[in-house]
């Protein structure tokens, strides 16, 4: 058997050794006779690897005493109406600021649903290649919350700063951060947020879980009407488990969790590998005439690394190449084009110095 280097934005690579793990306990989890995909959600096993699996989270991200953890379906694309749902059910508006495609997505969806929105900022006159100023941001009088898009997945455009919203009455406004595709890519304050949410299937597990941490003040607030699924305050108190959660999304995330503190040392330990890792492959492409990334050096995504080639006629043939090659999914988004090379956590260095050997052979043959 042979594991290829996986650079797909989503669902993405998740660590041999957590897959091993989770094949040799698929048919008989820990002497019990049965898999974890068999059991209740209500049963002591699984109720033990769900709260162990938050505990860790906890442990990884050092989530303060008052933030909830709810692990929820429905991907990020569904916090996209849940956060107005839950956090504007006083009233006030929904600010955001615009880096990209997904932040774009979360506006449009507060915007369905009929709440006020506010643009505080946006990088569209500059195509979205670098994050705006701090010192840019204009806070709406009436804003509930500023939301913003901590790493741009497509774009690949990584905030290097956390904003602070505070309004004219020199209050401060909770934030709101979809850190789907940097979440655990290294540490991280959570007491600066309100709401921090997440998609699974890029740095925390496969596709089918949605992690959302939410801060205690922000519990309660929704109206009555909105389904209680969708209800952060009734999630929190049922434990994610209004109905049945995705258990097997769940226990895999754990694994994960587990693999980070003890075979991968923390999340520092994390960062700094990612750093590496992402240094390597932008030092690659900036040595070269052949490749080139827009993006303004210091909103470069650690995670999600978009090239061009200098002739896109060639882009299919690189693409093949790199797929016989044994480096899986590196053409770029359907929206934009060229390659992308994901970098996410799972990712080891080897793959990524495979990639750069690759370039460089392909760019002396071909380009
Ligand atoms: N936000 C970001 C930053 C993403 O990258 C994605 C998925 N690629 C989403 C939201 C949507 O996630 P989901 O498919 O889980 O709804």
């Amino acid at each position: 058997m042979t594991r290829h280097y996986n650079f797909c934005a989503g669902p993405a690579a998740l660590p041999s050794a957590v897959l091993e793990r989770a094949r040799s306990e698929l048919l008989d989890y820990q002497g019990r006779g049965l898999s974890v995909m068999e059991m209740s959600h209500r049963s002591d096993e699984f109720v033990a690897i769900a709260e162990r699996a938050e505990a860790d989270l906890r442990d990884l991200l050092a989530i303060p005493s008052h933030y909830r953890v709810l692990f929820l379906q429905g991907g990020a694309s569904m916090q996209f109406s849940m956060i107005p749902m839950n956090l504007l059910g006083q009233g006030g508006s929904a600010n955001f600021i615009q880096t990209g495609v997904w932040g774009k997505k979360a506006l449009n969806e507060a915007k369905r649903l009929g709440f006020a929105c506010h643009v505080a900022a946006s990088s569209e006159a500059n195509g979205h290649t670098a994050v705006p100023g701090e010192e840019s941001l204009t806070i709406s009088d009436d804003a509930a919350y500023l939301h913003y898009t901590s790493n741009e997945t497509i774009g690949g455009l990584e905030f290097d700063y956390i904003p602070q919203a505070i309004r004219v009455d020199g209050n401060d406004v909770p934030l709101v951060c979809d850190m789907s595709s940097n979440i655990l890519s290294g540490p991280i304050d959570v007491s600066e947020f309100g709401v921090i949410y997440a998609g699974a299937q890029k740095n925390i597990g496969p596709a089918g879980l949605t992690i959302v941490l939410v801060r205690d003040d922000l519990l309660g607030s929704a109206p009555s009407t909105i389904p209680s699924l969708f209800d952060y305050q009734l999630l929190a108190e049922a434990g994610s488990m209004v109905n049945t959660p995705p258990t097997y999304a769940w226990y895999l995330s754990g694994l994960v969790f587990q693999w980070l503190k003890n075979d991968v040392g923390g999340l520092e330990a994390m960062d700094a590998m990612n750093q590496r890792k992402a240094q390597k492959l932008y030092a690659a492409i900036d040595g070269s005439r052949f490749y080139s990334n827009p993006i303004a050096r210091q909103n470069r995504s650690r995670m999600n690394v978009p090239f061009v080639l200098a002739d896109e006629r060639l882009d299919a043939l690189f693409l093949r190449e790199a797929d016989e090659a044994g480096l899986l999914n590196l053409k770029g988004h359907r929206s934009v084009g060229g390659m992308r090379a994901s970098l996410y956590n799972a990712v080891p260095e080897e793959a990524v110095d495979a990639l750069i050997a690759f370039m460089a052979d392909f760019e002396q043959r071909r380009g």
